[in-house]
């Protein structure tokens, strides 16, 4: 597994990268991936959403 955590604009985006796929629904497109890279994106409140590799992508060209 592999993680790194990135600080930007918007809060706190830690990246995940498992050995296998992993099914999970991205907050952010509102939508079913699956993929081995997870994103927790950790707002300005704190709360954290869990987003996928392109929306990850899109935020941080963002910043
Ligand atoms: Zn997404």
């Amino acid at each position: 597994m592999e993680t790194k955590t990135t600080l930007f604009s918007q809060g706190v985006l830690r990246y995940i990268k498992k050995d296998t796929l992993t099914e999970f629904y991205c907050e952010r497109c509102n939508s079913v991936k699956k993929s081995k890279i997870t994103v927790q994106w950790e707002n300005a409140n704190k709360q954290i959403q869990l987003i996928c590799n392109s929306c990850y992508g899109y935020l941080l060209q963002k910043k």
